[in-house]
């Protein structure tokens, strides 16, 4: 093979055309030049090392024929345009693969690069002899222009990341369109290849600077595309995050090639290409072509990744569970703003507790369920952590804190002698006129603020600064009692209660739960109500189950309790019956 040869195969190979799916852009042009010629056959073929390849074609089933005798290279190799009348009368095609097919005559226009590379040509064919005007000429020559034009295109603008040299996520799109059209109803799989998670990644980028981080995607696509082999097309996301398409397999048979490009990756730190330790993982998501958008193919092996790292493995498989998890958490996070709109959706139920001593109710804790039109009942323990670092924690605690309050207001005017008992966010206590909302709520629905209480986790007061502080204080100020939930699951507790401005701890129930069976737990629960009380707290304690934990928080000193023991959770009314019942 001679030099100009060579460089003329790189060239080709260089420009990512062979072997692709088909394309739209160019199959446009094969139509347009079939029409024009009134033939029944045209193509984009590209003359590579042994073969004619076609882009694009129209009238033919095959995507390639040997390069040998094909008319098409010998316009590759002479750049000129070959025009063939009656391939039967040449002495050269009389023989050839497209003769032997039933093809007589043939046009072809040179495909040349600006640095004057012939790549292949713009063709067209057909059965019977034919010959060709000026005027047909210059047309195959201008289709040919324009297919060339769209081939540097392609290329240059948008398809390709500058730094890696790689297919950017872009081309992925268009790929995975390309083949959908093309093999519509197979399986493929994408593996989603991140090379450092991405808060290593933002360390790295403040330790060690963007170049780093450039040279870091490069050696890693390096790395990649030799794993790969170059014939396979690897995508460039950004972020040291690759994407690779692969034939299905087996799960196992996935995982075990994606675990050996991770292994390959981490050589990379062990040969001294990479200065640090990288922890790459490789998230997979199969895929039906068609029926999964190429976004949604990134989304869901991009959650592999988020997943593989969670539990702690280099790769993973995106499944239907974590599929139907994440959804269900999307649909959980867009429902619940007309969830609050609405108002058959959320509901408040009313846990009664009770005095320890006296066996009198003292209260109520008022607990939020969401009935989603199409998920059932969902818990708050599910729904609450979702929205709790989002703008909607406002308005849901807005929403709770109304109906909670009208409830409470309306046992009120009952004469009923009960305290209501609210759960706050911690990101609550972080705006900034939170108190005075609440006592906005209160004065409107004529509520002494002792008819309520709220209930904020010992985490949301802690790290949490001033600012929650004084709200605190300003709604204790006014006569609202604070009690400090799930104690004892957070911070080394004991030791900063007295600086957390509150009234009553509640002390979490796994510790209360098994307290009949388990000694040390109990005087673990003993000290902690012999602390709160020496600090001025009163003791509630959660789940109490049954009789033996309720004789031994009596024994202990525990001013109220609450749990399935005593009610479960109620919805207004039946709290009511019950209310009567204990009386
Ligand atoms: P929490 O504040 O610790 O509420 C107590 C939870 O324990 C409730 O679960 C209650 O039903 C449950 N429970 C009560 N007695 C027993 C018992 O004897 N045994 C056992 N095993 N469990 C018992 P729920 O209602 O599912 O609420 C879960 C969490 O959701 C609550 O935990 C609270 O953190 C949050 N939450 C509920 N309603 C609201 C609300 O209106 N606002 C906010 N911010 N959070 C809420
Ligand atoms: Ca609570
Ligand atoms: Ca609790």
């Amino acid at each position: 093979m001679n030099h100009l040869e060579r460089a003329r195969l790189f060239a080709l190979e260089q420009l990512n055309l062979l072997d692709t799916p088909p394309s739209e852009s160019f199959d446009r042009l094969t139509r347009l030049a079939s029409q024009l010629f009134g033939l029944p056959i045209s193509a984009v073929s590209l003359t590579d090392a042994d073969r004619q390849w076609f882009k694009s074609r129209v009238g033919v089933d095959h995507w390639e024929i040997p390069r040998e005798k094909a008319p098409c290279a010998s316009v590759s190799a002479s750049s000129e345009v070959v025009i063939i009348p009656d391939m039967l009368a040449s002495s050269c095609y009389r023989e050839s693969h497209l003769a032997n097919s039933g093809i007589r005559f043939y046009a072809g226009a040179p495909l040349t690069t600006r640095e004057g590379h012939t790549l292949g040509a713009m063709c067209v064919l057909g059965t019977e002899p034919r010959e060709i005007t000026e005027q047909e000429r210059a047309t195959l020559v201008d289709l040919a222009a324009m297919a060339m034009a769209q081939i540097e295109l392609q290329h240059a603008f948008g398809r390709v990341d500058p730094l890696t040299g790689m297919a950017n996520r872009g081309q992925f799109e268009e790929d995975v369109q390309d083949l959908a059209l093309d093999a519509p109803d197979t399986r493929r799989a994408a593996f989603f290849i991140e090379v450092v998670e991405p808060s290593q990644l933002s360390a790295l980028h403040r330790t060690m600077g963007p170049a780093f981080l450039d040279e870091l995607a490069q050696v890693s696509a390096r790395c990649l595309q030799q794993a790969l082999g170059k014939e396979s097309r690897l995508y460039y996301l950004g972020g040291c995050q690759f994407v690779h398409l692969v034939a299905a397999a087996s799960e196992d048979a996935l995982i075990e090639h994606a675990l050996r490009l991770r292994e390959d990756l981490m050589a990379l730190e062990s040969a001294r290409e990479v200065p640090v330790l990288v922890q790459p993982v490789v998230g997979i998501a199969a895929f039906h072509l068609g029926a999964t958008t190429p976004s949604d193919v990134l989304r869901s092996a991009h959650a592999a990744t988020l997943d593989a790292r969670q539990i702690g493995r280099g790769a993973g498989v995106f499944s239907k569970e974590l599929e139907e998890r994440f959804q269900r958490r999307n649909m959980l996070l867009s429902d619940i703003d007309r969830a609050l709109e609405s108002d058959d959706e959320l509901y408040l139920v009313f846990q009664p507790r009770v005095a320890v001593a006296s066996g009198v109710c003292q209260g109520a804790e008022a607990l939020l369920r969401w009935r989603h039109p199409v998920l059932g009942e969902v818990s708050p323990a599910e729904f609450i952590p979702l929205i709790e670092n989002t703008p909607m924690a406002r308005s849901l605690t807005d929403w709770v804190m109304r109906h909670a309050i009208h409830q409470a207001a309306l046992w009120h005017r009952q004469g009923r002698d009960l305290r209501i008992s609210i759960n706050v966010s911690a990101t609550n206590l972080e705006e900034a006129d939170f108190a005075q909302r609440v006592l906005e709520a209160l004065r409107q629905a004529r509520l002494p603020a002792a008819a309520i209480e709220l209930e904020v986790t010992e985490s949301a007061l802690i790290g949490k600064g001033r600012a929650a502080a004084s709200q605190l204080e300003a709604l204790i100020a006014a006569g609202i009692l604070i009690a400090i939930d799930d104690f004892g699951t957070g911070y080394s507790s004991l030791s900063y209660l007295h600086e957390i401005p509150a009234n009553i701890v509640k002390i979490d129930r796994r510790f209360i739960t098994h307290l009949g069976e388990h000694a040390r737990t109990r005087t673990l629960v003993g000290s902690m109500i012999g602390m709160a009380h020496e600090l001025g707290y009163s003791v509630v304690a959660e789940g109490v189950e049954d009789e033996a934990a309720l004789a031994c928080l009596g024994q202990l000193g525990c001013n109220e309790v609450q749990g399935y023991l005593l009610a479960k959770p109620l919805l207004p009314g039946v709290f009511e019956a019950w209310l009567a019942q204990q009386a």
